[in-house]
């Protein structure tokens, strides 16, 4: 039985720890703000299964000159933060080749192929199954151009077994009578589904390990000597085997040990409106503006975004204001008072595979981040890899792809 370090419990920290737990080891979660309210805890709450293609694909860079001078467009940079996302900038745009996107498609795919057989046993473990609403996902459009254009992604995701129905404007109404107009083409994706709160996800999941003997410790990793975790509040904490879940955070830590991941906050926004005014019954994507609405428990919650700031810059909640109003554009009976507005890190690769295994320099430390847009999805099966790496098992997948290597 070794003594087991995981640094971060966000979801992927904590479905590490779980899975590791279960496989009889002792077991501890390291975090600055264990109950706090990082990425895991805001997020729009879609098990996203269909998101297997990578961010940079051939065509991106052209629209992104637009989106940055749009005020309520998808992207944004701040020009201070320019020198450092430079690199992770660069190897970005030069995965956006085609036979680029297909590979990192592939490795996705085996992550999505996986997703319900780790996430089930996990919410059911955690009492949660009434929580996951299988009712698919409805991605609209507004013009033709917009609808054709992402017609090759939607073929890619065929090809892995993803269904993608196509459908016009009217068809869609009737699944979602708040749509108006501007919904014109749209696609359905069942296999999708969401969650009626992510918070709950991790608050259970802290307690059910707290409950079995995995203590929640908290304090700051800030580098890691010998065999001991030096935490920048208090005593160096030992370990045997060293897991870093920490998300955003995550590509630090991992410089102090040398290995280098092309790892960025991509910050994105949320606004939860508790008296929306509408129903919709399952997550709507708002395709050519990257934003999406999702039904959970709290309300309505409109989210999406990427801005490039760092990971210290204070939020400007004037994006999730931006999102909310443009979400009337397609929910004309949409009321936006009263919301709470919510910035979360997200851990995104330059390349949006995430960085799952061993690091090369030191065979007892591993790592588990980078999950960008979908940690919610494939959390609780990067704690499955974890493990099985962590017992010297054969892995249920080919984690080759999520070599931290990659970015030497
Ligand atoms: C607006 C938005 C919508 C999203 N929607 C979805 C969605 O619908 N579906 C989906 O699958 N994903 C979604 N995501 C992405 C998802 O939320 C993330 O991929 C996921 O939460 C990342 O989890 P994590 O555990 O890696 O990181 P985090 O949740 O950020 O947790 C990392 C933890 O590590 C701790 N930490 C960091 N550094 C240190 C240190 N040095 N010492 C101690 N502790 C440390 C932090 O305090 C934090 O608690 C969304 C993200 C955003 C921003």
């Amino acid at each position: 039985m070794s003594r087991i370090l995981v640094v971060g419990a966000g979801i992927v920290g904590l479905s590490c720890a779980h899975a590791l737990v279960q496989d009889g080891h002792s077991v501890a979660v390291l975090d600055r703000d264990p109950p706090g309210d990082k990425c895991s805890f805001g997020n729009a709450a879609g098990i996203g299964v269909t998101e297997i293609i990578p961010a940079s694909v051939p065509g991106l860079a052209w629209k992104v000159p637009r989106w940055l001078f749009d005020p309520l467009g998808p992207l944004s940079v701040r020009i201070a933060h320019l020198p450092r996302l430079a690199p992770w900038l660069l190897r970005f745009l030069r995965e956006g080749r085609w036979d680029r996107v297909e590979t990192h498609t592939r490795a996705l795919a085996t992550l999505s192929a996986r997703a319900y057989d780790d996430l089930l046993p996990l919410l059911g473990a955690l009492d949660l199954m009434g929580d996951l609403h299988r009712v698919g996902c409805l991605w609209v459009y507004e013009t033709r151009e917009g609808f054709e254009a992402d017609q090759r992604f939607h073929a890619l995701r065929r090809r892995y077994g993803l269904v993608c129905d196509e459908m016009g404007g009217e068809e869609a109404r009737r699944l979602e009578p708040a749509l108006g107009p501007n919904a014109r083409h749209a696609i359905m994706t069942p296999q999708w589904s969401h969650v009626s709160d992510p918070r709950r996800i991790v608050d259970r999941l802290r307690l059910h390990l707290e409950a079995r003997g995995c203590p929640m410790i908290k304090g700051e990793a800030t580098g890691i000597t010998g065999q001991e975790l030096v935490t920048g509040d208090g005593a160096p904490l030992p370990f045997d085997r060293l897991v870093i879940a920490a998300g955003a955070w995550s590509g630090r830590l991992a410089a102090t040990l040398g290995d280098r991941a092309l790892i960025e906050s991509e910050r994105g926004y949320n606004t939860t409106l508790p008296a929306p005014g509408v129903t919709l019954s399952r997550e709507v994507i708002f395709a050519e503006r990257a934003f999406v609405a999702t039904p959970i428990e709290a309300g309505l919650r409109i989210g999406g975004a990427a801005e490039f700031a760092g990971l210290d810059a204070p939020p400007n909640y004037a994006r999730s204001d931006a999102l909310a109003t443009l979400a009337r554009r397609y929910l004309p009976g949409l009321k936006t008072e009263g919301g709470t507005r919510w910035m979360g890190h997200r851990p995104t690769t330059a390349d949006s595979l995430p960085v799952i295994g061993r690091s090369p320099r030191r065979g007892d430390v591993f790592y588990a981040f980078g999950h960008g847009h979908t940690g919610l999805t494939f959390g609780p099966t990067t704690g499955r890899l974890i493990a099985e790496l962590v017992a010297g098992r054969t892995t249920s997948l080919d984690i080759t792809p999520f070599a931290i290597e990659r970015f030497r």
